[in-house]
């Protein structure tokens, strides 16, 4: 590491130069701190950063940080502008020039000249979003200060040229998270132990999955940056990495890409991850990989910018235990995925570094060494990359001019209708232009009645339109002819509507007459009113069970005491016909209690003048949710649906069932979809090995047959317990009810999983929209479609039989015979067919909802909440 002792010392004699008056005003961080961020054992938090960014805020003209959000447990969330004090000083009409030259395809040739000419390079960093991948943001307090205070004349051309807006944390509360874990095992036998949680309120690792769904405020706020407030010309997202592999990932990725996006961005992503490979070649650093593991096909990450014209780029860099260093033996070094599967030198990964200690300073040098890249290259082509911005807007706009789809159309009339009110707004709030037809109106040979809400492809993130209204087909391909396919990096399908079970017609000709009748949408969509108080003599409302938002409703009344029911039957009520399953909800002694549930809820109720026939009284469930300590996302996920619709549950993790009374507290256990072998013994098992993470044994503790014999009991007296994905396979492999003292009775519930013999005979799915046909008038599929898509990863994959005496068994979803595939990639179609996806299965009073798919899937499958929230309401036999 002798060099990059020689990278520091240069830059130290820079910042002399820069004045002695500058530098005592203008703390380093080593003064400030008292340490080097990234030295052994030290880890700054979110205050400490934010304080010492605040501190260089107020005493450099260089910098100025304002607030862009704040983070799902409330913290404050800011970028902070760096550039020469001129452009601080007129960031609004900097702003200005961004969104003109990303949104306006008509700019007159001079015009857009002086524009190229006044305007800036915008270059947004966001750092650390995965809160254990910490060089980048520990490492970024040094870089800001070099800024504040340098006289290279060479960097202060840069600054001239280029604003870094920054965000110094991306997952403020899950830095915080890690950095006190670390702080509570530093010097202990578990120093740089991992996180016993997700590193986030929700969904942890998963905030990187979040950018086309937007659910979490984080990710909301980072992508208002791209979509509509800055229009940052350049985007970087930084991360961290095994710390047994190549040192640092620049761009390029790897196939598979998108078809979405032209060649000319692809060819900027591409300048800039080459300058930076080569820009840190030169200072030294080895262990550079490009075009190696991560692809650019799959949108959902913080680069889905990407799909609208930002040139957004990926970095990786190898981590350490927390601020603790790792020695990496050389026998150890390994690439192993597609791109570099060797760890030897290639075409992409042209100086292997040869493994020995690995420290946090190391990785933070490496980060400066990028950062300094990133600001250098972007200076370099400002003018081009300025034009470049307007120029891709103008050939999107003439694309969606002449070629199709050139609309996409939401009809109203919608089976749920508060989905597609939610789907038109989260396309707002990522920029699109989106208009509702005036009138009733003919596009492509279809009538669309007035209200229809037209997305014409005709504007600038015509990428992302497509992207995410259109169904995915994988491309396939190979890494040798007629060899293995290149897999993706993560699902193959988001299609919004079909995720959301929403209509969207697509129109392949273009249509003069239909864009004289539309009105652009400036406002959130929202359905018309419904009653707001309950008319004198009415005996209740009704919500439609097709509506997610009619659960919200339900459990809103549950909680404030309201009786309420589900009608069995479907019910006319004047020209609304409410289908089985939907909620009756009576006002209880306090009419104002009603009247603020229905200010509340997004789609309007129905009155009933008098009690309908079959109603079923349901109850507020006491619901336990088990979460492992094994950064158990699909869990977080499920807390976050669960809070977002008012439903209210306890986490309970598998070490402490034994000591839980399920029978006496709880009505229903949720697992969400995680390892069998996790939840047994609090380990995973690959094949014959165990493994075991880096966590101190008291988060080490599975169920045992002690907290297994707890949920049976509570499973034997009439308990529902809801399994769905990994976790069915504890309640596959044959159970057991304690009955007396030394009396066991061995079952087998009439359901099987076929998935690993399926898998060797070639059953593959790489996260793709499947379709299902749905059993009608099952209290489990109220409010479901005869047919549906479920999102599935192609495990388990149920076969049921002849049920004990006993037992019984009902297939909820099965998958048809033919045209399974409806969205993403799908090898062995054959292989599902006629296959059961969802069985309610029951053994004496005890009943088991198992779902082969994720019902919740990244908080990105509304089509499939009802299963899931039918399935919390369920009624004991
Ligand atoms: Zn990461």
């Amino acid at each position: 590491m002798r060099t990059i002792t020689a990278i520091l010392a240069v830059c130290g004699g820079v910042l002399v130069a820069s004045g002695a008056l500058a530098v005592a005003a203008l703390p380093s961080p080593q003064t400030h701190f008292g340490f080097a961020p990234g030295a052994d054992g030290k880890l700054l938090d979110y205050e400490q950063i934010v304080g010492y960014l605040k501190l260089l805020d107020e005493r450099s003209p260089r910098l100025e940080m304002r607030q862009i959000g704040t983070s799902p447990l409330g913290k404050p969330m800011y970028v902070v502008f760096v550039s020469a004090d001129e452009n601080i000083a007129r960031l609004d009409e900097l702003h200005a020039i961004n969104r003109r030259l990303a949104l306006d395809p008509e700019i007159p040739e001079a015009e857009r000249a002086g524009l190229v000419a006044n305007g800036r390079v915008f270059v947004l960093e966001t750092l650390s979003m995965h809160a254990n991948e910490l060089a980048p943001c520990q490492g970024f307090l040094q870089h800001a200060w070099e800024l504040a205070t340098t006289a290279d004349p060479a960097v202060l051309a840069q600054l001239a040229n280029v604003v870094l807006m920054v965000v110094p944390a991306h997952n403020p509360d899950g830095l915080d998270m890690v950095v006190e874990n670390y702080r509570k095992y530093a010097g202990t036998p578990w120093d740089g132990a991992d996180l016993p949680a997700v590193y986030h309120r929700y969904v942890g690792h998963d905030n990187n999955r979040d950018f086309v769904t937007l659910t979490q405020e984080d990710s909301r706020a980072i992508a208002r940056l791209t979509s509509s407030e800055w229009f940052p010309q350049v985007m970087v997202e930084k991360h961290g990495m095994g710390g047994s592999g190549p040192r640092f990932y620049c761009p390029p990725s790897h196939d598979p890409i998108t078809e979405n996006i032209e060649a000319g961005l692809w060819t900027w992503i591409a300048t800039f991850g080459t300058s930076m490979a080569r820009d840190m070649h030169q200072d030294g650093l080895t262990g550079i990989a490009q075009h190696w593991a991560f692809d650019d096909y799959w949108p959902g990450s913080t680069e889905t910018c990407i799909w609208k014209n930002v040139v957004g780029l990926l970095t990786e860099n190898a981590t350490v235990n927390g601020a603790s260093p790792i020695f990496v033996e050389p026998t150890e070094l390994v690439a192993n995925d597609k791109g570099v599967v060797e760890y030897a030198k290639s075409v992409n990964f042209l100086d292997p570094w040869p493994g020995g200690w690995w420290r946090l300073g190391d990785a933070v040098v490496y980060e400066l060494s990028s950062f300094r890249s990133l600001l250098r290259t972007a200076s370099t082509y400002r003018e081009e990359l300025l034009r470049f911005r307007n120029d891709i807007c103008r050939r999107e706009v003439e694309r969606g001019r002449t070629q199709a789809p050139y609309y996409f159309v939401l009809p109203p009339t919608q089976r749920d209708r508060g989905e597609w009110v939610k789907l038109v707004n989260l396309l707002l709030e990522h920029g699109i232009q989106v208009y509702t037809a005036t009138e009733r109106v003919t596009a492509g040979g279809r009538q669309f009645e007035a209200g229809s809400v037209v997305v014409p492809l005709a504007q600038p993130f015509r990428p992302f339109i497509k992207e995410v209204l259109e169904k995915q087909r994988f491309p396939l391909r190979h890494f040798t002819p007629d060899g293995e396919i290149i897999r993706p990096y993560d699902i193959t399908s988001w299609s919004l509507p079909l995720h959301r079970g929403v209509t969207a017609e697509q129109v392949d000709v273009r249509a003069p007459e239909l864009e004289k009748r539309l009105r652009r949408l400036e406002a959130p969509l929202a359905l018309p009113a419904g009653p707001r108080e309950l008319p004198a003599g009415s005996w209740g409302v009704a919500f439609s069970a097709n509506e997610n938002e009619a659960f919200r409703a339900a459990f809103a009344a549950l909680k404030a005491g309201l009786p309420t029911s589900r009608i069995d039957k479907p019910l006319a009520v004047g020209d609304v016909t409410l289908p089985a399953g939907s909620f009756a909800i009576r006002p209880g002694a306090d009419p104002r209690t009603l009247s603020k549930l229905l200010g509340e809820i997004g789609v309007p109720a129905t009155v009933l003048a008098a009690e309908p026939a079959g109603l079923r009284q349901v109850k507020l469930p006491r619901i336990a949710l088990v979460e492992t300590f094994f950064h158990d996302m699909d869990a977080g996920w499920t807390r976050y649906l669960l809070d977002s619709y008012g439903v209210p549950f306890q986490v309970v993790h598998p070490g402490d069932f034994d000591k839980t009374d399920f029978a006496k507290t709880f009505d229903l256990v949720i697992f969400p979809s995680t390892d069998k072998n996790v939840l047994e013994q609090g380990r995973y098992k690959s094949q014959d090995h165990y493994y075991l993470p880096d966590l101190p044994p008291e988060f080490r503790k599975g169920i045992g047959a002690k907290g297994m014999e707890k949920l049976m009991a509570f499973f034997d007296t009439g308990g529902v317990i809801l399994a769905w994905g990994r976790s069915c396979g504890l309640f596959l492999d044959g159970l057991e009810i304690q009955r007396g003292k030394d009396v066991t009775e061995d079952f087998r519930l009439p359901v099987s999983d076929i998935g690993d013999e399926l898998g060797k005979k070639g059953l593959d799915v790489t996260g793709s929209w499947l379709r299902v046909k749905v059993l009608q008038d099952h209290p489990l599929t109220w409010g479901m479609p005869p047919e549906s898509g479920v999102f599935s990863r192609g495990r388990p994959v149920f076969r049921t039989g002849q049920p004990a005496p006993d037992a019984d068994r009902r297939v909820l979803a099965s998958f048809p015979e033919h045209d399974i595939l409806l969205s993403g990639y799908l090898e062995g179609e054959k292989l599902l067919a006629n296959t059961a996806a969802a069985v309610w299965t029951r053994k004496g009073k005890g009943q088991l909802v198992l779902y082969a798919f994720a019902p919740q899937f990244r908080a990105s499958t509304p089509a499939t909440y009802k299963l899931l929230f039918n399935a919390l309401l369920l009624p004991r036999l």
